[in-house]
């Protein structure tokens, strides 16, 4: 390929190729999908972004946006030699606004450092997730990232007030001025939020923040049986105006992170299923916590830990954030990130294992999640990464009953097969027609969401 143009748009230092290349951008955070292309592109602002794909549109090159590729669906793995389009160098936080409560960024920008400026601003930013010290903002509009602060925040969607972008021809659209009441025709953030890098490189957002808590403390619990869990989860989303996290895990997920990464388990006697809460508000939080309802099961528990300050809290939060990484070094999982619809959680697990194991009776399976949301990350080891058998059966399961097949990674390359289960085929169609109008060359994500 030529690359020279692409030179003089980015300067030398802009465009790496041949052996510069590593794992780190052609292979997926899972290992599970791994490509190659003859370069990474490396914009530093949003001009260069649109001079880029100018001239991708006018050769009709593919390019695959990449921030900080801890993607769980393949979405930014180039499998048919695509160029990469990396935000790394786009690492401006642009305006803060104390007053307001809200911050410009370029999408290189990662979670961690965003939450890192929201919080030195006396404010919070509403998502979190535990790759955020590698996740990008830009990554996180482009798959709408959720993580463990949907329950009180939203998804990302939610905290994009504005948006700037690039389209498959280089046209820049999307504007940066985050006014509370906007209804001048299709609302662009929320369309471009979950798109995936098929419609527009997203180069700058303006981000709302929310107020930071003054108190913030976490309670893992642990239970002999899933329904005494899902007890608790119910009481803790009706009746706990503070909370901000409920999440979900199993005794042999946590074995396997007390052995992968050294931890002492929470108690001697293992529980089947542990639940972690974390509420977080203005001070008197603890007595809030006592005068509700969810303070008859901390007295009645024998098993409960609590952590108030950041050290103990982090402790607790090990137990459920080292999931990923600890499957991710037993072997290369299949990864299914559904959404099981309110009142069907207790069928979803009572049958998860069956429906495994009809494919392979030897698999691993591991759920762990976030419980506030309805969303379980099922993890399967032991079928060939190639084999997508399980895969399907999962997730035509969990369509079955009425769930969603990505809760908050996407579709990427891995789920694009299944878009049917969950979409019709006119809203196919329209996906189709829209994705023409941002990009009528194709030359963006060509392979995400939609089969060729
Ligand atoms: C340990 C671990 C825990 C995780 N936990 C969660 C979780 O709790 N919740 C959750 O939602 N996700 C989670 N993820 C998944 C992942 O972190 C998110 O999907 C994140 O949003 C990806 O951001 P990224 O910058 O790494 O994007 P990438 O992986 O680089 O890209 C992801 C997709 O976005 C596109 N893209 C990237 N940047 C842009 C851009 N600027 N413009 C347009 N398109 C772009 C890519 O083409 C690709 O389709 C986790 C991942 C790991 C490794």
């Amino acid at each position: 390929m030529e690359l020279q143009t692409l030179k003089n748009i980015l300067g030398p230092e802009g465009v790496i190729t041949n052996k510069d290349i590593h794992g780190g951008y052609t292979t997926d955070w899972t290992g599970r999908y791994i490509g190659s292309t003859p370069a990474v592109l490396f914009p530093k602002d949003t001009a260069q972004v649109s001079q880029v794909l100018q001239w991708c549109f006018a050769n009709s090159v593919a390019v695959i946006p990449q921030g900080g590729n801890t993607g769980m669906v393949g979405g930014a793995t180039p499998l048919n030699g695509e160029l990469i389009l990396s935000l790394k160098k786009m690492t401006n936080i642009e305006e803060t606004d104390g007053v307001s409560g809200q911050l410009v960024t370029q999408a290189g920008v990662t979670l961690g450092d965003v939450q890192q400026a929201a919080i030195k601003l006396g404010w919070k930013y509403g998502v979190d997730l535990s790759a955020r010290d590698s996740a990008s903002i830009g990554g996180t509009i482009a798959t709408n990232a959720g993580g463990s602060q949907v329950l009180r925040y939203g998804n990302t969607r939610r905290q994009v007030l504005g948006l700037e972008a690039v389209t498959g021809t280089g046209e820049v659209v999307g504007d940066l001025r985050g006014l509370a009441k906007d209804n001048t025709g299709y609302h662009l953030p929320g369309l471009l939020c979950g798109s995936e890098g098929t419609l527009a490189v997203v180069t700058r957002a303006r981000l709302r923040l929310v107020n930071a808590p003054e108190e913030e403390i976490s309670i893992l619990l642990g239970f002999e049986s899933l329904q005494e869990a899902l007890r608790v989860v119910e009481v803790v989303k009706k009746d706990l105006y503070d909370v901000q996290a409920c999440e979900i895990f199993f005794r042999n997920g946590l074995s396997l992170v007390c052995d992968q990464f050294g931890l002492t388990p929470p108690w001697s006697t293992p529980s089947n299923v542990y639940l972690l809460v974390d509420a977080a508000g203005q001070s008197g939080l603890v007595d809030r916590i006592s005068q509700s309802p969810l303070a008859g099961f901390l007295e009645s528990s024998k098993y409960v830990a609590f952590g108030s300050d950041a050290v103990s809290r982090k402790r607790i939060w090990r137990y459920r954030e080292l999931h990923t990484e600890a499957i991710s070094a037993t072997g290369v999982p299949h990864k299914l990130d559904v959404t099981i619809p309110h009142g069907r959680l207790a069928d979803f697990y009572d049958n998860i294992e069956a429906v495994v194991r009809s494919i392979d009776n030897d698999a691993q399976l591991f759920l762990f999640g976030h419980a506030g949301d309805g969303n379980i990350h099922v993890n399967i080891l032991g079928p060939e990464p190639e084999d997508l058998t399980v895969d399907k059966v999962v997730l035509e399961f969990v369509a079955s009953i009425g769930g969603s097949i990505s809760a908050e990674h996407g579709i990427g390359r891995a789920k694009a097969s299944y878009l049917h289960f969950n979409r019709t085929d006119s809203e196919i169609e329209l996906f189709r027609r829209v994705k023409v109008a941002f990009d009528p060359a194709g030359i963006l994500n060509p392979g995400a969401i939609f089969n060729k």
